[in-house]
């Protein structure tokens, strides 16, 4: 047989036996997104067997599971606030790596959310599924940039998955706070900021604005911020909070967790100006809600331009959308002719909800 029959021979083979299904691929239940052929879990809500995770945050990351895979910070992010004994047994993946795990392959890439993040293409013969957890497009000084990637199907996050989420440059935020501090020197700045991820960009980003005065932390932040220091994100001198006078912080920054902005701790601080850093501060009523006089519209999740300029890039032809406002985004995508539908995935929420204010700061699921 010369090459040419046997190249007409292959042609013949049907597409279902190359192609697979994307439902048989991944598939939603109730412990998350579950890969049959590859024998794993991506971000399992309940303890699995083995679990792929695509991020530290705690909705994402749990603890109990047999065997972990993710990044080195993912894994070092969850040792940090779950302990060593978190998994039964650990395995760190670095971006571009690729790993056979059963009948597929598993690839991460780098989704631009916080240090470490993941989103995780699955390709079982000539499907490839891009599950990208919580994602932005949007430049950040303390993680690798985000990367779209080619695919067959696109699993997306929608968390403002609306056309009246625009964020805007984070950098423009930033002028209105050092504004701010600059107005009022004789008030301490209170920045609430969700603890992994918020406020090192918070503080990178200020550092990029040329504010090399000392940062002050609240106690809760400091471990994680120390660790983002030790993987090489410069964020210059950092300072607790703890066993400052009063007098002294007027004219400071201090990061802190949403939930220490409204209670007893401000005290502390001299006639403190409160500001919250969230994609949410977008929506008025909401900052009004949280008592926050200087709302700063920072996410690090992707706004509705980002979400559709993603969606496009993929060149995906079938889309999955989870965890947020699925509808708009849904409609958006259909009306492109792309096939779409909502994801039924619980127990992911979004870190930056001005709820954790009441709920408190590890309440960010
Ligand atoms: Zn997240």
């Amino acid at each position: 047989m010369d090459g040419k029959t046997r190249k007409t021979r292959m042609n013949l083979i049907p597409d279902y036996i190359t192609k697979m299904r994307p439902q048989d691929i991944l598939m939603p239940v109730a412990a998350g997104l579950c890969c049959k052929p590859g024998g794993f879990h991506i971000d399992p809500t309940r303890p699995v067997e083995r679990a792929v995770i695509t991020h530290g945050h705690s909705d994402h990351a749990r603890p109990g599971h047999g065997a972990v895979l993710a990044t080195q910070e993912t894994l070092d992010m969850m040792r940090l606030r779950y302990g060593d004994n978190f998994a039964g047994s650990t395995q760190a993946i670095a971006y571009g790596e690729e790993l056979k795990l059963g009948d597929v392959t598993i690839k991460f890439h780098p989704a631009g959310h916080v240090l470490g993040s993941a989103q995780i293409a699955v390709s079982c013969r000539d499907t490839c599924i891009v599950a990208s957890g919580d994602y932005k497009d949007a430049p950040d000084p303390t993680c690798a940039p985000f990367e779209a990637v080619p695919c067959d199907v696109f699993i997306t996050e929608a968390t403002f998955g609306l056309p009246v989420f625009r964020h805007g440059a984070a950098a423009d935020q930033i002028k209105k706070l050092l504004a701010s501090v600059a107005l009022f020197p004789e008030r301490a700045h209170l920045v609430g900021a969700y603890s992994l991820g918020k406020a090192q960009r918070v503080i990178a980003l200020l550092r990029d604005a040329g504010y090399d005065a000392p940062i002050y932390l609240h106690g809760a932040m400091e471990k994680i911020t120390r660790y983002y220091e030790s993987r090489g994100v410069a964020l210059g001198e950092l300072r607790l909070v703890k066993g400052m006078k009063k007098a002294d912080l007027a004219g400071t920054i201090t990061l802190a967790p949403p939930s220490a902005t409204s209670d007893v701790w401000t005290r502390r601080f001299p006639d403190p100006v409160t500001a919250f850093a969230s994609g949410w501060m977008r929506v008025r009523a909401r900052a009004r809600q949280g008592g926050i006089e200087l709302p700063l519209v920072i996410s690090d999740h992707a706004d509705w331009d980002g979400l559709t300029a993603t969606i496009d890039a993929t060149g995906a032809g079938e889309v999955w959308v989870t965890h947020g406002q699925e509808d708009a985004l849904v409609h958006w995508c259909t009306a492109k002719g792309l096939a779409a539908r909502p994801l039924d995935l619980v127990g992911y929420g979004d870190e930056d909800a001005i709820d954790a204010v009441a709920a408190g700061e590890d309440a960010e699921a």
